[in-house]
């Protein structure tokens, strides 16, 4: 089994639908449903250096998702149903549940048309300064500045150091080697300030991001009119809140919260971890989102729900809609659990 299972590491998810692993894992991993994390949904763009490229799916690919989903007599529901259905122990059907992150404006323009197509509901997780306006997406002003640059100059480690950007192969590299010194810096203090300092040097408008690709108040408001659409929070600032004190982690969690409220006029009880991950969220943010009100909250752990995350609603797994992987004979291997159960070492429950 460990034979087979570095194995099947090692080739990727690819490798899962071509082995047929799948078919074997499913009997044991299925779980009960699965709560999909997609982030844009637009049509396919045509650089080459896109390093951002695995947080959006086409319409084409989601539709050919939701196809899927009906044709194997899944159910497809909200985020409220999806906790109704884990209190209530009632698992006689499978369900998938639809939740995109951050508020991007094409969840509207292209994400909107296909789940109506199908009358599938989903949720929108709000940062809300990124509706404001004022929010800092500095995944991508780190690309744009990249893809502007023929070289850059960042202090990795203290060290002053001058990285390659002129072939799209040196841009992929040079962002995946600043991505990854960012988000082990300390605060977010210091992404802002390294980020910012870039985007001085390179003529990029940081701010200007958040305002072409999020929606607004003003556009938020009659989106969360649509009886598919549920509204959820995002934190303020999208933050790494394991990286904040207690009291402004949990600041973040309810202003948020309220600020959503005071726009669409309507309750805002679900809830996303920003990044998601295991140094993002772990016990103590799962326990404070309780406190903050909220009925579910979701991380970017990889995994299927099972009867057991009823136990565990704000610390919920979900199965991640990776646009490096947009080929329809990928969707048994999502739906099937076997991706996730592989990166999950076998575990079936991770809560913790
Ligand atoms: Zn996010």
């Amino acid at each position: 089994m460990k034979q087979f299972r570095n194995n099947v590491i090692r080739a990727g998810l690819g490798a899962l639908y071509f082995t047929g692993a799948h078919y074997l894992l499913r009997p044991i991993f299925a779980g009960v449903g699965a709560i999909f994390m997609l982030h844009h949904v637009r049509p396919r763009r045509d650089a080459e250096f896109q390093p951002n490229r695995h947080l959006e799916i086409t319409p084409e690919f989601l539709r050919a998702m939701l196809a899927h989903l009906r044709e194997r007599d899944i159910d497809i529901i909200s985020m409220d149903e999806v906790r109704q259905r884990l209190i209530e122990r009632r698992f006689t059907r499978r369900f998938a549940c639809f939740t995109l992150d951050d508020g991007y404006r094409d969840n509207r323009d292209f994400a909107m048309p296909v789940m109506r197509e199908f009358g599938a509901p989903f949720t929108v997780y709000v940062a809300s300064d990124f509706a404001e306006g004022s929010g800092r997406l500095w995944w991508i002003a780190l690309e744009m500045v990249i893809a502007s640059a023929s070289f850059i100059d960042v202090a990795i480690g203290g060290t002053a150091t001058r990285l390659d950007t002129g072939a799209p192969a040196a841009k992929q590299a040079a962002f995946d080697r600043v991505h990854d010194w960012l988000r082990g810096l300390p605060g977010e203090r210091d992404i802002e300030r390294e980020i910012g300092a870039l985007c001085a040097r390179h003529g990029i408008d940081e701010t200007a991001i958040c305002r072409e690709l999020c929606m607004s108040w003003d556009e938020l408001k009659p989106f969360a009119e649509d009886p598919l659409i549920t509204i959820g929070a995002h934190t303020i600032t999208h933050c790494n809140l394991a990286q904040q004190t207690e009291e402004a982690a949990a600041r973040e969690m309810a202003t948020s919260r309220a600020r959503i409220e005071n726009v669409v006029q309507r309750p805002v009880v679900h809830f996303a971890y920003p990044y998601g991950d295991r140094i993002a969220a772990g016990s103590r943010e799962f326990a404070l989102a309780q406190t903050a009100g909220y009925r579910t909250a979701v991380t970017t752990r990889p995994g299927m729900i099972f009867p057991a995350n009823g136990e565990h609603l704000t610390a919920l797994p979900r199965v991640s809609l990776n646009g490096n992987y947009q080929d329809a004979r990928i969707l048994p291997v999502l739906t099937s659990g076997a991706a996730t159960a592989v990166w999950n070492g076998f575990r079936r429950i991770d809560a913790a």
